[in-house]
């Protein structure tokens, strides 16, 4: 396996070796029952095993309680942005904080359905609790915990006094999480949890179910909650590596363990930039700063891609910034090491001296 190279990227993106390596083994014979996970029923009770137990294991990483219900959905984040306004935008009215470009987008996606109003807008950096401009019967409040696009993170959560509702797809399982303060948590896998194909949805049971009967049956909560999941066919083989990805988790140490590596793997690169006298700059508040997507900019442009074209030759992949954005961007996700860390760092290093 010498040959893989440090992987930045921003989702799908990379993937604990160990599981790569587990999955490998076990691809076409699945723990000696002569099939592959892709190959076998999702009814069966082997995979209805998996299923349960990476259910389980997730409430043990995050430490849920009984009162929430776990479930795994298709159509990644995009469908949640679509799905929460449809499933909770009871009264008519939600409240939304627009702080990029992900924020931005389930805020438009709301409006269509319902009275979807801007909390706060905001564009470095999250806003405070004083900014939030919260309607009086808005049904929930919304925000994207980490904004993967601009490299924003909420240092706390918001305090509102409704429903709270979060897009964590890019810090899922990278830092602990007072789930029981959450209505819904949402999470697309194929940034820190499994692969493309499935996303997450945390949400506290006793709101389920309030629907009109005109919601779609694939759109309504409800149904997954109801069926383990399984009303339609799940994707059984990115379920199937995300219990692997669990396992690794509870392995390594759990979320306390991931979080302390995000903040140790983040404070490195951001020292890198702000120590660099402005070769490289990031301009994100600096307690807003995001620990899996660190995004920055060379002063000078015309730089970027002899800057990409020597990452490559040492091996580093996957760090041009987002389209939307430009310049650079490093994710740095729990499978992402310190040692591939390291090697960016003094990349970055070595390249500054060189063309200063
Ligand atoms: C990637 C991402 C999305 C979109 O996910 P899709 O699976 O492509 O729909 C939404 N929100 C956040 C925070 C993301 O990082």
């Amino acid at each position: 396996m010498s040959h893989r190279i440090f992987n930045f990227a921003a989702g799908p993106s990379a993937m604990p070796l160990p599981v790569l390596e587990e999955a490998a083994r076990e691809m076409t014979n699945w723990k000696g029952r002569g099939l592959s996970i892709l190959e076998m029923s999702h009814r069966s009770k082997d995979f209805v095993g998996i299923y349960r137990e990476t259910v389980d294991m997730l409430k043990e990483l995050y430490g849920i309680s009984d009162d929430y219900e776990v479930m795994f959905l298709q159509g990644g984040g995009h469908l949640q942005f679509a799905m929460v306004p449809l499933n909770f935008i009871a009264s008519g009215t939600a409240n939304y904080a627009v702080n990029g470009v992900w924020s931005k987008k389930a805020f438009l996606e709301a409006q269509k359905l319902g009275k979807a109003q801007i909390a706060a807008q905001t564009e470095n950096r999250a806003p405070t609790d004083d900014e939030l401009n919260l309607s009086p019967d808005a049904s929930y409040f919304y925000y994207c915990s980490n904004e993967t696009v601009n490299g924003i993170r909420y240092p706390a959560i918001p305090t509102v006094g409704v429903k709270l509702i979060s897009d964590m797809s890019s810090d899922f399982l990278s830092q602990s999480v007072p789930v029981d303060r959450f209505a819904l948590i949402f999470a697309g896998a194929q940034k820190n949890f499994g692969p493309a194909g499935l996303t997450v949805v945390i949400a506290r049971k006793e709101l389920l179910g309030r629907t009109s009967d005109k919601t779609p049956t694939m759109l309504d909560y409800e149904t997954y909650a109801k069926s383990e999941s399984m009303y339609n066919t799940p994707p059984t083989f990115a379920i199937y590596m995300s219990n692997l990805v669990c396992h690794w988790l509870l392995k390594e140490g759990g979320i306390a363990e991931m979080q302390k590596r995000s903040i140790a793997k983040s404070s490195l690169l951001y020292k890198t930039i702000d120590e660099s006298d402005g070769f490289y700059t990031n301009c994100v508040q600096k307690d807003c700063r995001s620990r899996m997507n660190v995004v920055f900019n060379l002063k000078n442009e015309a730089l970027n891609e002899i800057f990409l074209d020597g990452a490559k030759s040492r091996n580093i992949g996957n760090i041009k910034g987002h389209r939307i954005v430009g310049g650079m961007r490093a994710s740095i996700y729990n499978a992402v090491s310190m040692e591939a860390v390291e090697a960016l760092a003094d990349y970055m290093k070595k390249f500054a001296e060189d063309h200063a």
